[in-house]
């Protein structure tokens, strides 16, 4: 009987791709074993069985594989069933999915080798020095890399004569795979075995008489092993011993010592752990209880508790029973990297056991995380992490707690699968039979709806811990400040009353401001003009602390200009303001205090958070301005104001959520205020004071806020009481682009009729020098997702098979938020 495996390529394929083994393969080969396989005319890609069958494919002979590269599966029966979900859920291919999830390291690269042609007859003469030198090393060496060939020829571009080479038939290249991950290695060292009997010991020690530090080395290492009864690293003896590496080197070299690698796990962690966790108040016990029973008959169950009411104490007391029955908790937050505190705090609670999936961390760390969880490692009990880490190997999960759940971040963008990390992550519960809390003092409209039509069970926390009452929220109107002249720079003299008086208390203050940079707009007084992203439907931003233009869409950047580029006037003026400018007039305003800042532009690097944060923590920092960032989650013990600079841009910008997102980040940003003892105080800067939304938020009125967003919803059709399907076409050439959506969405309006909205350009047209339309699709409760899909599907795969269009971007992006 002939044996065949279905594969999933890290590519976007529709299908799953059919491969021949032998009978001895098919033995051994197991869905979730990666293989090497040949695909196209040269490539090798490393794939995934799906499965193990004995059906050839009908369209195209099955080729052979080329190598098995796991001894057992590397990826779990639950995660191919999930992968499958996303794929058919988010319209996506397998590939996609399984090149969101492994780690990179998993995916073996082809990489160039190059190997000499051993049939060629080759005229030395006709090659020039440097294909000379090539041609030579292959005469001792079967085969050389890119890396080595640059080495040879001691310059880095090589490829132009490789292609040479190549064309002369005195080499061939081949593609060949390797593995990127490299364990880390911990040098250890111990004496060497030629000095272990007493008498040699004693030789060495006088010999080693006149060379006081080796000795010192010597003795160190021996009381080491007595006392720690363990393999002692060269690290730990030079720290011991106060010697430096090249002695220890040198004792090594003369065999005095002999050195030896431990492979060590990168993810350790190092300190204390087991404080136990606290006492919950009354009310957090009566949640939890509560979430409990919930929890028998329904599989998810939303907490709604204001800021501060102590959520995360709660979700301490329900990892602890999943300890107890020996099941993994996941821990989803909406950008792992602000969250340094909770890491904290939970590792104080749960030390080891805990992993934390970084979306900052390096492929190696990615890999030793997955393999603890693999073997279902203690180390791996309790996993936190961003969106990413509900895509690893789980065994035996009882548990997803989705903390913040109303963040956007949780929705994958950019590249497919273009998964929302809540919703599929309701799916991986039911998978293991397991629950998920979702927590959020400002729920997103679709959680509190299913809450609300009892989809889920319901908890409620309307107090903050200890009692402290919300902050009080103050509207200020800057047109009325402005037309009084009560305003210095972007500050309200109220603004600067109460950050004079929070300062003078000794408390600290954050200043809200969704922008960074110094200024969004550019603006010749006299002409008029303000400089464009040549590659973006966009001005360019105001950077002062570079003194460039920046866009944030593509990331071009030039120098500020010193006049006008259109009419050579020095009339160059500012327009709006971001985090930039704040900070300046903070300055100024407070000039010895310390401002901080936290945004996209001062958050790089792997640490970047954490050092603003611990900064801010550590008091060294009294007033942080900051973009978003500053909403999520933080827990400052000594902020007692909170300011936000204005309202107004929140609440316009043109998204149907737009509304619900004002008030759910400015009641997170108000939450930062007044945590722990005192209550805080807000203020709210607007031209609009009277909004309807900003008197929810200062009211801490989410019910109402819901009643009118949902009435929204229903008139005009969105979700969550209709669901959205965004196709965004993208070229190079505006009249493709034109056609091309005209195409798709006549096709479309034929099956979907007036639920079809667009295509239309977005506020920012041209992107990366492409210009972009959507289409909205709006699929009304009743009607089958399944059927939508296939209909969609179906148009699509016609609309790639016109050749004009085959150029065309398309985008399918499934529940767009
Ligand atoms: P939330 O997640 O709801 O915003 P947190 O869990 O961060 O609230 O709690 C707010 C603050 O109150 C934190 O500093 C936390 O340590 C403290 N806190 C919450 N519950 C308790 C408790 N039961 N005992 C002592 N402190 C608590
Ligand atoms: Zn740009």
């Amino acid at each position: 009987m002939a044996h065949f495996i279905d594969v999933i390529l890290p590519i976007p394929l529709q299908k799953a791709f059919t491969y021949h083994i032998t009978e001895a393969e098919s033995q051994v080969l197991k869905p979730g074993i990666r293989v090497a396989v040949p695909f196209g005319k040269s490539k090798i890609y490393t794939a995934l069985v799906l499965v193990v069958h004995n059906n050839p494919p009908t369209a195209y002979e099955a080729k052979t594989i080329h190598q098995i590269l796991d001894e057992s599966p590397i990826v779990t029966e639950q995660q191919l069933q999930h992968w499958q979900w996303i794929a058919s859920y988010y319209l996506c291919s397998l590939g996609e999915v399984m090149r969101a999830s492994l780690p990179n390291a998993f995916l073996l690269e082809s990489e160039t080798v190059i190997h000499a042609n051993t049939n060629a007859e080759v005229d030395e003469m006709q090659l020039q020095d440097d294909e000379f030198l090539i041609y030579e090393a292959l005469q001792h060496q079967s085969s050389l890399k890119i890396d080595d060939i640059s080495n040879i020829l001691d310059k880095k571009k090589v490829l132009p004569v490789i292609k040479s080479l190549v064309e002369k038939s005195v080499v061939h290249l081949q593609e060949e795979l390797y593995e990127k991950y490299t364990p880390k290695l911990v040098r250890y060292v111990k004496l060497h075995p030629n000095h272990s009997s007493e008498e040699k010991l004693q030789e060495l020690l006088e010999l080693l008489s006149r060379a006081p530090k080796q000795r010192q080395v010597i003795l160190t290492l021996f009381s080491m092993e007595a006392s720690l009864k363990k393999p002692i690293k060269v690290s730990d003896l030079a720290k011991e011993s106060g010697a430096s590496n090249a002695i220890i080197k040198a004792l090594v070299d003369k065999l005095v010592l002999e050195e030896y690698h431990i492979q060590i796990d990168r993810n350790t962690f190092e300190g204390d752990s087991n404080s136990d966790s606290k006492d919950l108040n009354e009310a957090q016990l009566e949640a939890l209880k509560s979430i409990k029973s919930q929890f028998e008959n329904k599989s998810v169950v939303l907490l709604h508790g204001v800021t501060a009411s102590g959520k995360t104490e709660i979700y301490v007391k329900l990892i602890e029973e999943q300890l107890l029955q020996n099941k993994q908790t996941l821990y989803l937050l909406p950008e792992i990297a602000l969250t340094t505190q909770l890491v904290q705090r939970l590792q104080d609670y749960f030390g080891e056991q805990v992993a934390v999936f970084h979306s900052r961390y390096s492929g190696n760390e990615r890999v030793e995380v997955w393999n603890n969880m693999l073997a279902e490692s203690n180390k791996a009990k309790v996993i936190i992490g961003a969106r990413s880490s509900l895509l690893l190997p789980f065994k035996n999960l009882g548990l997803i707690i989705v903390d913040e759940e109303h963040e956007q971040s949780y929705k994958q963008f950019d590249p497919a699968p273009r998964y929302h990390a809540r919703d599929a992550s309701i799916v991986l519960a039911n998978l293991f039979g397991a629950k998920t809390l979702l927590g959020s003092a400002t729920p997103s409209l679709e959680s509190y709806y299913n809450a609300k039509r009892n989809k889920y069970g319901f908890v409620e926390l309307k107090t903050r811990f200890n009692n402290i009452l919300m902050p009080e929220i103050e509207l200020v109107d800057l047109a009325d400040k402005y037309k009084r002249k009560r305003m210095k720079g972007h500050f309200s003299d109220r603004l600067i009353e109460e950050m004079a008086e929070t300062l003078e208390q000794g408390f600290q203050i954050i200043l809200f401001q969704n922008r960074r940079g110094f200024s969004p707009i550019i603006e010749c007084t006299t002409c008029g003009h303000s400089p464009q992203c040549p590659n973006c439907d966009v001005s360019l931003t105001y950077h002062q602390y570079r003194d460039q233009l920046r866009c944030h869409y593509c990331g071009y950047n030039s120098i500020m200009p010193k006049s006008c580029e259109a009419c050579g006037n020095v009339t160059l003026d500012t327009k709006g303001f971001g985090t930039e400018q704040i900070e300046e007039e903070v300055k100024v305003l407070f000039p010895d205090k310390a401002v901080g800042r936290m945004d996209l532009d001062t958050t790089r690097g792997k640490y970047g958070f954490e050092k603003i944060i611990n900064a801010f923590e550590q008091r060294e920092v009294d007033i942080l301005v900051g973009t978003q960032m500053l909403t999520k989650g933080l827990d400052f013990r000594h902020v007692k104001l909170v300011g936000i600079m204005n309202a107004d841009n929140l609440l316009n910008f043109p998204d149907f959520r737009a509304h619900e997102r004002s008030y759910q980040l400015m009641a997170q940003v108000s939450g930062r205020a007044g945590r722990t003892d005192l209550r805080g105080k807000v203020i709210i800067q607007s031209y609009n004071p009277h909004h309807n939304i900003l008197q929810q938020v200062s009211t801490n009125d989410y019910e109402t806020m819901f009643k009118e967003q949902l009435d929204d919803r229903h008139n005009f059709k969105y979700p969550p009481v209709f669901r959205i399907i965004k196709i965004t076409l993208k070229h190079k050439d505006y009249n493709r682009v034109n056609t091309a959506s005209d195409w798709y969405a006549k096709s479309l309006k034929q099956v979907f009729k007036y639920n079809v909205l667009g295509p239309e350009f977005p506020p920012v047209s041209r992107i990366r020098n492409l210009y972009l339309k959507n289409i909205l699709l709006k699929i009304p409760p009743k009607q089958s997702l399944l059927q939508t899909k296939e209909a969609i599907m179906k148009i699509h795969n016609s609309f790639q098979s016109v050749k004009e269009f085959r150029s065309v971007r398309v985008i399918i992006d499934v529940d767009n938020y």
